[in-house]
């Protein structure tokens, strides 16, 4: 089935363009207050593009995940499903658009 899209300009490009911008319109966010650092969600991130990480500059204390390379985040939102503790949201970036 055509998007809406294709069917008003009838080219391919545009189809494709409009698709991969949807699909990064929005970014996981991590509530600090429930992720415990169990990697879950690091581990089903196909761009590998969370780590687990501390807040604090010394390195030390406990890690939690960490959206490093937000640019490198398709928006699949794979990394929701596996985290246990409901610690992560996908929020739409600013300025994104559609549904
Ligand atoms: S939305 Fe997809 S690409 Fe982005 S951090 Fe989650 S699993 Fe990785
Ligand atoms: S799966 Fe959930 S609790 Fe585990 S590291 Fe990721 S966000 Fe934190």
């Amino acid at each position: 089935m055509a998007c809406l899209a294709h069917l008003q300009t009838g080219h391919w490009l545009t189809h494709l363009h409009l698709a991969d911008a949807m699909s990064r319109r929005a970014l996981p966010v991590i509530n600090p207050d429930r992720c415990t650092g169990c990697g879950r969600c690091v581990a089903a991130c196909p761009p590998h593009v969370l780590w687990l990480a501390t807040a604090r500059a010394d390195g030390f204390g406990d890690k939690q995940a960490v959206l490093h390379d937000p640019d490198g985040c398709t928006g699949c939102a794979l990394c929701i499903a596996p985290c246990p503790f409901d610690a992560i949201a996908m929020q739409r970036k600013p300025g994104a658009h559609g549904a």
